[in-house]
C-alpha cells in the first residue's frame, strides 16, 4: 500500500465573500450563483476526468441551494467528502463569542448532515484563522480533523499589506489577519496542543499546504497564477512528503468572462484564461500521479497517516 498520499479539497466559497474581502458592494444576481453553479459543474468534470476524489468545505447556510446540493450529493456518489467550512462564513468568526462560535460549527453541521445524509468529519475555519477556543470548539463537537492553519509567510505578509493598503483607501474589509504565531506551526500533519501551533495529544490538524523551506503557498490561487510550468516545479519540491493537501477555491474554475468582470480588477486570478488555470492544476496533479502519490479524501488521508 502506497504510503504517498495526496487529497485535494475545494472551499466552496460564495462570490459575495470575494465581493465583501475586497470592500465592495454585493454581486448582481447573475455572478453570485457562479462558485455554486458552473464551478461545481467544472470541478466535478475535472476531478472524473483526472480520476480523483475531492473533499468540499461546505458553508451551511448554502444548502439552500437545492441544485447544488444535488450536484455535491451526485459527486458524493463518486466517492467525494463533505467538510464543513462553518454556518456564515463569517470571516471574524474567532472574534465571535464562544455561544456564537458554537453555532457557526454545530448549524453548519446539523444543516451539512442533513442536506447530504453524512456528518462531516473535517473542518476549515474561513480565512484560515482559528483559535484554541475555536479548535475546542471543533474537538468537543467530535470532528477527526481540522485543516485551516496556513503557516505561509507570503500569503501572512500579502494579506497584512492589502488590509492595511484597504485602511489607506478608506475602504474597509471584512477579513481579519491571525495571529503572527501562526508561522510557527508545523508544516505536516500533527495532533494539535495548546497552544495550537505546538505538537499536543489533540485533534489532528492537517496545514494548508505549503513547500518545504521557501514555504511558498501549494494552493488552487499561486498554481493557477503560476501556470502548468510553474505548477509542476512547485508540485515536485513536494514529491517525498507523506501526504500533499492541495486546497482549491471554487472560484479556481471561474474567469472573468464567465461574468465576472468587476471582481477581476481586484482579483488578478480571474483574469487568466481557465484552461491555463485548469492546465495548471492538472500538471501538478500528474507530478505527483507519477511520483506514486495515491488521491484519497481528507477523511481518508487522516485515518490512514495514522498520527
Ligand atoms: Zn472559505
Amino acid at each position: 500500500m502506497s504510503l504517498k498520499l495526496c487529497s485535494v479539497s475545494v472551499d466552496v466559497d460564495g462570490i459575495d465573500h470575494y465581493h465583501a474581502i475586497h470592500g465592495l458592494s454585493a454581486p448582481d444576481v447573475g455572478a453570485a450563483g457562479l462558485a455554486h453553479g458552473l464551478a461545481i459543474e467544472r470541478l466535478i468534470a475535472w476531478a472524473r476526468e483526472i480520476q480523483i476524489p475531492l473533499t468540499w468545505f461546505v458553508i451551511g447556510r448554502d444548502v439552500s441551494d437545492l441544485n447544488f446540493v444535488r450536484s455535491l450529493n451526485a459527486a458524493i456518489e463518486e466517492g467525494h467528502e463533505i467538510g464543513n467550512h462553518s454556518l456564515d462564513h463569517r470571516y471574524d468568526l474567532t472574534r465571535l463569542s464562544e455561544p456564537e462560535q458554537t453555532n457557526q460549527v454545530a448549524g453548519a453541521q446539523e444543516r451539512l448532515e442533513q442536506a447530504f445524509g453524512v456528518r462531516p468529519l473535517g473542518f476549515r475555519a474561513p480565512g484560515y484563522t482559528v483559535t484554541d477556543t475555536l479548535l475546542d470548539i471543533v474537538e468537543q463537537a467530535g470532528f477527526a480533523y481540522d485543516s485551516s492553519v496556513f503557516p505561509c509567510p507570503a500569503y501572512y505578509a500579502a494579506k497584512a499589506l492589502v488590509l492595511l493598503g484597504q485602511r489607506v483607501v478608506g475602504r474597509r474589509s471584512l477579513s481579519i489577519l491571525d495571529s503572527p504565531s501562526v508561522l510557527s506551526a508545523p508544516l505536516t500533519p500533527y495532533r494539535r496542543g495548546r497552544p495550537y501551533t505546538r505538537k499536543g495529544g489533540g485533534l489532528i490538524e492537517v496545514p494548508v499546504q505549503v513547500t518545504p523551506w521557501a514555504r511558498l503557498p501549494f494552493i488552487g490561487t499561486s498554481l493557477t497564477s503560476m501556470g502548468p510550468a510553474g505548477a509542476r516545479v512547485l508540485a515536485r519540491s513536494l514529491v517525498g512528503a507523506r501526504l500533499v493537501n492541495l486546497e482549491l477555491h471554487a472560484i479556481d474554475f471561474l474567469a472573468a468572462d464567465d461574468g465576472l468582470q468587476i471582481l477581476a480588477r481586484h482579483q488578478p486570478d480571474l483574469r487568466l484564461p481557465l484552461p491555463r488555470k485548469t492546465g495548471a492544476l492538472s500538471a501538478a496533479i500528474d507530478v505527483l500521479r507519477k511520483a506514486d502519490y495515491t488521491f484519497v479524501t481528507m477523511a481518508e488521508a487522516v485515518r490512514r497517516i495514522g498520527i
